[in-house]
This record gives structure tokens, sequence and C-alpha cells, in this order.
């Protein structure tokens, strides 16, 4: 074992290939930063041709992962001292980047991916948090396993070539990020705001919180907390805009 460990249960482990072919994931897992263990449900599953599902008790469309397999493929793998199961549900919770944040000082996530119509009841025991990755409702966990995995592996330490980009980055704070340019400083009739180009750190900073705050304000109002609104009110020339809270 060497650095974190996620251990996925997935009917579809060719799905993961995915991964090694993210930049930023690629370059930890060549680090040894962390290791992605694929544990193929179908291995475990029962009979001649490994079942895994069957048709759900009372009726109704589809099938249903049975209970037998998963709980096999859990068993086998080795726990480290800080591990979390998290079963991948559109029941679940909403991730949020808090959450990825919380697991990151971990050593270990176990990762279990439903698919068809779900999976038994019984299946739910063997977590410690149910997730979602959004109002939405996808094939399989493959995709939200995979998010979880691409979005914690960027907070470990030595992943990212710059740590600083995680500083002002949108969902980190309670805040949107600030809009960003590069060059050409004209492109199309379209102008970099002079404050980027004036080389005033200070007015450049302020310009940016400035921008953050409008930016939630004006897509994601829901972020804006109260509390936070009382904290900035004193430290920040705040528009009328903000008075509509
Ligand atoms: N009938 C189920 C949904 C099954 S979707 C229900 O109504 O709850 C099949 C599998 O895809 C789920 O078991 C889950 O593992 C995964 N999945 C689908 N959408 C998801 C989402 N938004 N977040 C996390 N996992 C999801």
């Amino acid at each position: 074992m060497s650095g974190f460990n996620f251990d996925v249960i997935t009917l579809f482990p060719k799905a993961f290939k995915l991964i090694n072919n993210l930049g930023v994931i690629t370059r930890a897992l060549e680090k040894n930063l962390i290791d992605v263990n694929l544990h193929d449900l179908r291995e475990y599953g029962e009979g001649f041709y490994r079942q895994v599902d069957d048709k759900p008790y009372g009726g109704g469309a589809g099938m249903v992962l049975k209970p037998e397999p998963i709980y096999k493929a859990y068993e086998s793998i080795k726990k480290s001292p800080k591990s979390k199961t998290l079963l991948m549900t559109p029941q679940g919770k909403v991730l949020k980047q808090k959450d990825l944040a919380r697991w990151s000082t971990l050593d270990q996530i176990i990762i279990i991916c439903g698919q068809y119509e779900g999976f038994d009841e019984r299946i739910r025991c063997l977590a410690d948090e149910e997730i979602s990755i959004g109002d939405y409702v996808l094939s399989g966990g493959e995709i939200p396993a995979i998010s979880i995995i691409n979005g914690l592996t960027r907070l470990l330490p030595g992943t990212l070539g710059d740590p600083d980009s995680l500083i002002n980055e949108s969902h980190n704070s309670l805040l949107l990020e600030y809009p960003q340019y590069t060059r050409p400083p004209v492109f199309r009739n379209m102008k970099v705001p002079d404050v980027l180009t004036s080389g005033n750190h200070k007015e450049i900073k302020i310009w940016r919180e400035d921008q953050m705050l409008k930016r939630t304000f004006q897509r994601r109002k829901d972020l804006i907390r109260r509390e936070f609104y009382d904290l900035t009110i004193n430290e920040y020339d705040v528009d009328d805009w903000l008075w509509d809270l």
C-alpha cells in the first residue's frame, strides 16, 4: 500500500481507465500518491454465470444488485486505520467540496458503485456515507466514483503543480472564483479588464474579491450565507445589489 488508497467495487472496472488519462490524476498515480484498486463485482457473482443481480421482490421494472456478491467483495478488501466507505446513490447526500476536503485526511476510501435499478437495501449497512453527485440519475455509480477520486486526489499534497491554485477556487471558500484571463490582451474586441494588466496587486486583489461576491450573487445566491454577509459587510464597500439578500 502506498499513499491514499481508493478501493472501488464495480461491475465495470474498464470504465476506470478514464482516471489514467486525466492529467493531474495520472501524475498522482505515477508518483504513487494514490492507488486505485478495482474490485470486479462479477468475480464475486454466484453460480456458473456469476450472477450479481436479480428481480426485485414485490415486482417492478429492472434488476437489483444482490447483497452477497457486494458483501463478499467488500470483505475481501483490506481496511486501513483511516478508512471510510461511500455508497453511490442518487438518494444520498449531495457531494460538496467540503466533503472532499474532509475525506482527504483519511488514507482509504472504499466506493461501492450501483448499477441497473440499484441495489438490495441491505447493502446500505456497509456504507459510512451515502453520496449523490447531483439531482439526476445516471446508469451506474462509476462516473460518480471517478468524480470523487478526481476531486479528492487534486487536494492531496504533492498532486497539483501549484498548491496555491486551490486557495481561491470556486466552492473552496463560500464563493465562486473570479473571472480569469490570459493572453492576448484583446481577443475579438473583448478586452482584459485594465486592472489586471495594471500591475497594482492591491487593486487586483480588491477587484477579484468584488468579482467573487458579484459572481456568486448573480449565479449562486444560495451559496451566500447570512453569516458570510454579516462578516463581509464591514470589510467590503458593498454595492446596492448585496442589500437585496
Ligand atoms: N432506482 C434507483 C437509481 C438507480 S441508478 C433509485 O431510484 O434510487 C443505478 C446506480 O447508479 C445507482 O445505484 C447508483 O450507484 C448510481 N447513480 C445514479 N445516479 C447517481 C447519482 N446522481 N449520484 C450517485 N450515484 C448515482
